[in-house]
């Protein structure tokens, strides 16, 4: 039976996981935390728990497949359909409602932006048809061999996907009013890229919310970590905890294990669900290439005296202008005067997270990465961004805070996310597709990643595809080995 190492438990190396167990695969985890789960996790404090990282569940048709696929059924988890997606409030005072039902939604687009209503019908239109083709020819397909993505009929498929223009730049043929471009262009911030720059195929994601709706997962996202961990142990995979892997040894064009504080390990094979960039040391290569990495974010977690009823579970504070904001956080690298900032407010709908009668709350502003700002010394800009919330959003908000919590880019980078980027490398045009990393980066026969900076990208859901594509290609690889008659078992 072949015996795989996966390096790191994050979403990516738990589906990885699931999937390949579920085919025979002998496989190890080694995660160098405590825990699994990796960005999925909680902020837990005296009776609280909110969500430290993902909290918006998308594509759930694909989430649930995977799942399925992995051996997860829908029994053990409970997805809720938020209605409405969220409300997005601008300081002059306008407030536009995003509502799953079309007819809803179509009035509240009447009522505050009356002039826009055939060119939404048109992005609707034409998001159906780049969603269609961006699933086939981009999420579904792997491009291991570089010739599968610049055979003509791909290319050609992908040309629609417009990937010479931006995402801002696609909205404005949709819509006039500038704030309405930028309601559906900031979904490019969920997986850390410039809307002004982020090729237009990622406005899948803004398209999608639509059609397939905002899911919020009861108990937190992150309480899908121990779903996965109990099927996982259920089928004798081993899980090594507080194991950080420091060298992956390589003999020509094979790895040969893993090496750990414990020592050195044989496996057939080996998958890496770290941050790519942090390949390179572990195979003892120069990089040969620099990576950009995503935007990053200082997230506030608070745990709240009350719950705040009137506020949406997602909710956007948006500030005076968007694409200052972006300039501050891609361009000008400085820390952004007046952020637009989303809101997580999970206890309106779930009162398992926190003690009776009080609720918690998380806000997330995007925040360059790479750069050399001190985060920890910003408390007077964080805390006007506290007076933001409690002013825009959530009256009242200082006397009912109990505890609070900051994250920073800082701590992203401690935690070995590339350049503290939240999101894994930026999703630019030559870091996408063909240009990202594969789920068979380098032509070393037995190793393989998956996780957010390699194809397809970053998101919960790209990241359980990307392991699916990872997978196919390692059983693939196994087959072929076992025809050519070569002995894989250790
Ligand atoms: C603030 C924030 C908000 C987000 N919001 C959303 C959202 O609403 N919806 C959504 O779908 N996605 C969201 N995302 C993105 C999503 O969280 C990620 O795409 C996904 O969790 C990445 O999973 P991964 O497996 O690639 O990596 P990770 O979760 O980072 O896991 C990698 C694991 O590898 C381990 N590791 C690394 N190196 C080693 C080593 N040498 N040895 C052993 N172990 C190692 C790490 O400790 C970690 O546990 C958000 C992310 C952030 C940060």
């Amino acid at each position: 039976m072949n015996h795989t190492a996966i390096i790191g438990g994050g979403i990516g190396g738990l589906i990885s996981a699931l999937l390949l167990s579920r085919q025979g695969v002998n496989v190890t985890i080694y995660e160098k935390e405590a825990r699994l789960g990796g960005r999925l996790a909680f902020e837990e404090r005296d009776g609280f728990r909110i969500d430290q990282g993902p909290t918006i569940v998308l594509l759930p048709d694909m989430f649930q497949e995977l799942l399925e696929e992995a051996g997860i059924g829908r029994d053990r988890y409970e997805l809720i359909p938020c209605d409405p997606f969220y409300s997005l409030e601008f300081p002059d005072g306008l407030t536009f409602t995003k509502y799953r039902e079309p007819e809803r939604h179509l009035a509240e687009m009447k009522r505050v932006f009356p002039g826009e209503i055939e060119g939404f019908q048109l992005f609707l239109k034409e998001g159906k048809e780049r969603f269609t083709i961006g699933k086939t020819s981009f999420l579904e397909e792997s491009f291991v061999n570089p010739f599968d993505f610049w055979k003509p009929t791909n290319l050609k498929s992908l040309f629609k996907l417009r990937p010479y223009q931006s995402v801002k730049s696609l909205m404005s043929r949709y819509f006039q009013d500038e704030r309405l471009q930028a309601i559906y262009a900031l979904q490019s911030l969920y997986i850390g890229g410039n809307p002004f720059q982020a090729p237009a195929m990622y406005s899948l994601v803004s398209f999608a919310e639509h059609e397939y709706g905002i899911h919020y997962l009861k108990g937190g996202y992150a309480s899908l970590v121990p779903v996965l961990e109990e099927e996982l142990r259920r089928r004798g995979v081993t899980i090594h905890l507080n194991s950080e892997v420091t060298e992956i040894p390589r003999e020509g064009k094979r790895v040969t294990g893993v090496r750990t504080k414990s020592g050195l390990k044989h496996f057939d094979s080996v998958v890496f669900n770290g941050d790519f960039p942090g390949i390179d040391p572990l195979i003892k290569r120069k990089p040969t290439r620099k990576y950009e990495p995503s935007s990053g974010c200082v997230l506030f977690y608070f745990g709240l005296n009350k719950v705040f009823d009137e506020v949406n579970v997602h909710h956007y504070v948006m500030g005076e202008s968007f694409s200052d904001h972006m300039k501050d956080v891609f361009e000008e690298k400085k820390i952004p005067a007046d952020p637009a900032i989303y809101t997580f407010h999970p206890s309106k709908i779930d009162d398992s997270l926190a003690p009776e009668g009080k609720g918690v709350l998380y806000a997330l502003v995007p925040v360059p990465s790479d750069t050399e700002i001190d985060w920890r010394n910003e408390r007077e800009w964080m805390d006007s961004l506290i007076d933001k919330l409690e002013a825009r959003a959530f009256p009242g908000l200082r006397d009912a805070i109990e505890w609070m919590e900051v994250r920073t880019p800082q701590d992203a980078e401690a935690s070995g996310l590339h350049r503290g980027g939240s999101f894994g490398v930026a999703p630019t045009l030559f870091q996408s597709g063909v240009f990202r990393p594969q789920v068979k980066p380098f032509s070393i026969e037995n190793l393989y990643a998956a996780g957010a900076s390699v194809h397809p990208g970053g998101g919960i859901p790209l990241v359980m595809q990307g392991a699916k594509l990872m997978a196919d290609q390692l059983l693939n690889d196994q087959k072929d080995h076992a025809i050519k008659g070569v002995n894989v078992h250790v």
